[in-house]
């Protein structure tokens, strides 16, 4: 008999951590989000939510499934930023460990989790949690996490928990339907269900910007994976991973849950992996040299005939750690003389609070990255025009990957350079819709060429304004360029395609 009203302990730390990147303190507080017991509720059934959608579609899904007793612990939200210090990951563990242990008994774990976190000091601090959570409850009380597909699997991750109910999609729309998955999951255990499971990881590292699920190898992976899902096979989950995390769980991972069949299990994950590695070649990236990009804004400019365009700066995506404020595509296509370039957004506190301080029309002399440490963002000045200001907030595009969540900009400023416009933001994250730019007045609908900073997660919203063959990829420097051969990788485990283009794997002989 299930108990009644099932106590779910619910915990977890939602990071994406890059290496590469400089690391993640206490002290950098808008950059994270921590919400604790009370807090976490709150924010799980509000209108919207600012904490992941796995957590709040899990909320929302156990709150119809039946009676349950919520016990929310503690969230924290790095989003994606170098790894996180070290002590202050202890100090989180721990209040972790306290609240779990105070919440005992309990009959169910859930972790809204991202998967690819790292500290300064541990590279698998994802498994650690779940370990964590399994040394207190027991084997008998069932674990279930939501990850992003860029999580960076351990084996660790995998034997501590009973599910990993990974998204599907890339851009992210199905965070709370993963969500809501993972919550009928739990209940068909709290009912009994044992899960058995079957991993593989390939030594496959595939570039960030050859994961999209809209089209190619990946996509196709992820659908043949849903084709096995029947009564048995419970959840096919595939991990692309997250390059920039440069740790020994770095490559694709195969994880097949079953209901109670490990044979199954592993027959479907093995046919899987083999399918993927035999058409490895097909992730590396295609890029558009930093010269061809902006001979075709130029050109895009000139001649209103021409298709409008979309660049991404890839190599420069808040999303995967970067800074969100390199100068290579600002600079040239400045210096070209571009003409109706929208560029958004770039993050840089003291230059928005300027802005603001200016007010809108003033011109001045803007200095960008006059407080930045990070040797791939060059300082860059021009002459500019203050010509929209706002607040930053305002709610994501329903076609978007902010969807039902409310954007927090900070202090945004428009700034024209003189055919280039600029949106300058205070809170580091990602371009994910047209609003990051219409926010402060800048239409990029009406714009000949928009460059966005994101490495794949605008495809959702801007899809109204470009096809795909509208957007290129832009190949110039950053912290999360595709070309894998721009970083020094030390923590992966060698060989790894396709750092190593002779990597060889053969399926385990289970
Ligand atoms: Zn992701």
């Amino acid at each position: 008999m299930p108990p009644a009203s099932p106590r779910i302990a619910i915990l977890g730390i939602h990071h994406e951590g890059s290496r590469f990147a400089p690391p993640l303190t206490e002290a950098d507080t808008r950059e994270w989000l921590r919400l604790d017991g009370d807090a976490m509720w709150a924010d799980a059934i509000a209108a919207k939510p600012r904490s992941v959608g796995g957590l709040w579609g899990f909320v929302r899904a156990m709150n119809v499934t039946g009676p349950w007793t919520p016990i929310p612990i503690a969230y924290l939200d790095c989003g994606a930023a170098g790894a996180i210090d070290h002590g202050w990951y202890v100090r989180v563990r721990e209040a972790m460990r306290e609240g779990l242990k105070k919440a005992m008994p309990v009959d169910g774990v859930y972790f809204p989790q991202h998967g690819a976190s790292i500290t300064t000091a541990e590279l698998d601090p994802d498994g650690e949690l779940f370990q964590m959570a399994r040394d207190i409850v027991g084997p008998g009380v069932p674990i279930i996490a939501t990850l992003d597909l860029h999580a960076n699997v351990s084996d660790r991750m995998v034997e501590a928990t009973d599910l990993l109910c990974v998204y599907r999609t890339n851009p992210h729309t199905d965070q709370s339907a993963r969500g809501r998955e993972a919550a009928m999951a739990m209940r068909e255990m709290l009912a009994g269900l044992k899960t058995e499971k079957a991993f593989i990881r390939l030594p496959l590292m595939a570039p960030q910007v050859s994961q999209l699920t809209a089209a190619g190898p990946y996509a196709e992976a992820i659908a043949y994976g849903q084709t096995k899902v029947e009564e048995t096979v419970m959840n096919v989950s595939i991990c692309g991973g997250f390059t920039y995390g440069d740790t020994p769980d770095n490559g694709m991972a195969f994880i097949v849950t079953t209901r109670g069949d490990r044979g199954r299990a592993q027959a479907v994950c093995k046919e899987l992996a083999e399918r993927v590695w035999s058409c490895r070649e097909r992730f590396l990236p295609r890029l558009t040299s930093l010269e061809e990009c902006v001979r075709r804004a130029v050109a895009n400019g000139r001649d209103a005939a021409l298709p409008a365009l979309c660049i991404a700066d890839v190599a420069d995506n808040p999303g995967g750690g970067a800074r969100g404020n390199t100068t290579w595509l600002l600079e040239a296509l400045h210096a070209a003389g571009a003409k109706g370039v929208a560029l958004g957004v770039f993050t840089d506190p003291p230059l928005a609070a300027e802005a603001h301080r200016l007010g809108k029309g003033a011109t001045f002399e803007a200095h960008f990255n006059r407080a930045e440490n990070e040797p791939r963002s060059r300082p860059f000045q021009a002459r500019a025009a203050v010509i929209g200001l706002s607040d930053g907030v305002f709610p994501g595009a329903v076609d978007g990957t902010a969807a039902g969540t409310m954007v927090d900009l900070g202090p945004t400023a428009a700034l024209d350079l003189g055919g280039v416009t600029v949106v300058v933001i205070t809170r580091r994250q990602q371009c994910l819709d047209p609003g990051y730019f219409t926010n402060v007045g800048v239409d990029p609908a009406a714009a000949r060429t928009v460059v966005v900073k994101s490495r794949g997660h605008f495809r959702a919203g801007f899809l109204r304004l470009f096809r795909p063959d509208q957007v290129i990829e832009a190949d110039v420097p950053g912290l999360t360029s595709p070309n894998l051969d721009s970083f020094d990788f030390r923590g992966v485990r060698r060989p790894l395609y396709p750092l190593d283009m002779d990597a060889g794997w053969s399926p385990p002989n289970w």
